[in-house]
């Protein structure tokens, strides 16, 4: 049986956030939401026949808000998922959740329909960057969630902070992470903000009090080595846990695994096949095919197996590619390779990976690295 992530996207939030860009849907209305979890549900049987030799290790719940639905309608997705995909027993469950969106009864419903893991997202502890952000909690309304998903039997909790938010210093996203720490996550995400066009933070960039670049990069290299003095490990460029508890749903993705996405925007690696689902909520719910599916030839599965590859901090494997490929990847460990004495890059036992500092700069360096390996 090949192993097999199944991400279902809900694209339904209480209010919009200034910054976001993700597909969702402020102030839907119910009969909406439940006419959405119908469309869901047919889209899962009707794909399953060809996952009849799948094995379902992790099944991800993101958006949007997955909890502005109610928990029956989580539970009822996920029940269609396990009746008709071959879940397994240890399947790492996942739904993202927003704080003021769940209580102590919705926690305890969504852990007794199968849910294991939750991602948390509280992106500060100050109320005046949250403000900035738009969004409508502040850290006693997610301290309160955090205390009362652990009452609810979840033993594998991710927060999600922010750092490059406006009016935040070194700091205060320090501070951020000393309150996280203080709730003992098994993992943490640590994004950058970016200003995304067409969202109401692109429309005033100028006037934004974002912290300049020297600022952001003292957060990031300054989180590193604070996480793991907390027992908190690097593994991803933006990713981090105690060890054993990586998200193994997003590891699919920077390992080039199978995954099937359900609903609009979402995306799927299967078959040899990249399916990108399109922004159209009407098309999906009138049961349209809004899908549209590509093949990827050789030369851009390994652009992107390096690519991805090198998020990682295990980095670039030659004996993964080769096993992937069949040949080493020559070219692109030597160009790699340009990037150690100024200290982006180091060896690893079997290739090649970022440092922190690479971590930084990884967009450019990558882009060298991969156009040259298409020459
Ligand atoms: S809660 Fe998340 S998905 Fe929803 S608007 Fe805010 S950032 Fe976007």
């Amino acid at each position: 049986m090949r192993s097999l992530g199944i991400y279902l996207h809900i694209p339904f939030c209480r209010s919009k956030c200034r910054y976001c860009d993700f597909y969702s849907m402020p102030h839907s209305p119910a009969d909406l939401k439940s006419a959405y979890v119908e469309a869901l549900c047919r889209d899962l049987a009707r794909r399953a026949a060809d996952c009849a030799d799948c094995e379902v290790d992790s099944i991800y719940f993101g958006g949007g808000t997955p909890t502005s639905l109610p928990p029956s309608e989580l539970g009822r997705i996920l029940q269609t998922v396990t009746d008709r995909y071959n879940v397994t027993p240890n399947a790492e469950i996942t739904t993202e959740c927003n704080p003021g969106t769940v209580d102590l009864h919705a926690l305890q419903s969504l852990r007794a329909a199968g849910f294991n893991r939750l991602s948390i997202g509280l992106q500060s502890v100050h109320p005046n960057e949250l403000k900035e952000l738009g969004r409508l909690h502040d850290y006693a309304v997610f301290e309160r969630v955090w205390n009362d998903a652990r009452r609810a039997g979840f033993a594998n909790l991710s927060a999600d902070v922010m750092f490059g938010i406006p009016h935040q210093t070194p700091e205060s996203f320090l501070q951020t992470l000393e309150r996280v720490c203080e709730l003992s996550p098994e993992h943490l995400s640590a994004y950058a903000l970016a200003i995304e066009e067409g969202t109401p933070f692109a429309n005033c960039a100028d006037t934004l009090p974002l912290p300049d670049e020297d600022a952001t990069r003292k957060m990031y290299l300054s989180m590193i080595p604070f996480l793991k003095g907390h027992g908190i490990g690097q593994y991803e460029i933006s990713n981090f846990s105690r060890p054993g508890y990586e998200s193994r749903h997003n590891l699919k993705y920077w390992r080039q695994e199978p995954y099937l996405g359900f609903g609009p925007t979402a995306h799927s690696d299967f078959g040899g096949k990249r399916i990108a689902n399109a922004r159209n909520l009407d098309g999906y719910l009138a049961g349209e095919d809004i899908s549209v599916s590509e093949r990827l030839g050789k030369a851009e599965r390994e652009d992107e197996f390096v690519m991805l590859s090198m998020r990682l901090c295990a980095g670039l494997s030659k004996t993964a590619f080769a096993e992937r490929f069949g040949r080493i990847p020559t070219e692109y460990l030597n160009r790699l390779r340009t990037y150690v004495p100024p200290g982006f890059v180091h060896p690893t036992a079997d290739g090649f990976a970022f440092t922190p500092e690479g971590f930084l700069v990884s967009n450019p360096i990558l882009s060298e690295v991969l156009s040259f390996g298409k020459d």
